[in-house]
């Protein structure tokens, strides 16, 4: 199974924010979709950074409220690993748990197409490994 498999049945659609929004608009942002992290794109650059709650929770253990009013480009993580559509779930997984982040945009031919999560990917990965228990269990009862 690929990333792309994951994206035609979440979807492509992708939260994102502007490296000059403050971080309170992106709070609210997260708070809405009920997500874990932005993307911070910009007219040249669809993937310029990644804002996560963790970005947030860093930020402001370290500098208090006022991180309200800062723009998101102080708090974002840059530059940000991504991967193609083709690329294995396995192996996407494998990026995000040696990497230890839980969001891998996807980008083709230089434009932003989709997100995948650590959930995404265990959800799907969960439901192959079922799939394929059914069919063996199938497969016993016939033989
Ligand atoms: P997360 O676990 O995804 O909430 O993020 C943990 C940390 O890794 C935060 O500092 C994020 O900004 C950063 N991060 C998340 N995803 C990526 C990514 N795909 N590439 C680079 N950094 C990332």
């Amino acid at each position: 199974m690929r990333v792309e498999d994951i994206l035609r049945e979440k979807g492509t659609n992708v939260a994102t924010t502007s490296p000059d929004a403050n971080i309170s608009s992106a709070l609210a942002m997260l708070r809405d979709r009920g997500i874990g992290a932005l993307v911070v794109s910009t007219a040249t650059n669809p993937v310029s950074g990644i804002l996560s709650e963790r970005d947030i929770v860093r930020a402001f253990a370290a500098r208090g409220s006022s991180v309200l009013t800062e723009s998101v480009d102080t708090s974002m993580t840059s530059p940000v690993v991504s991967c193609a559509p083709e690329e294995l779930l396995t192996d996407a997984m494998a990026t995000m748990t040696t990497k230890r982040f839980r969001h891998i945009p996807v980008v083709e031919a230089g434009k932003l197409v989709g997100i995948v999560s650590i959930g995404d990917l265990v959800k799907h990965r969960l439901d192959e490994l079922e799939q394929e228990t059914s069919s063996l269990r199938a497969y016993i009862a016939t033989a």
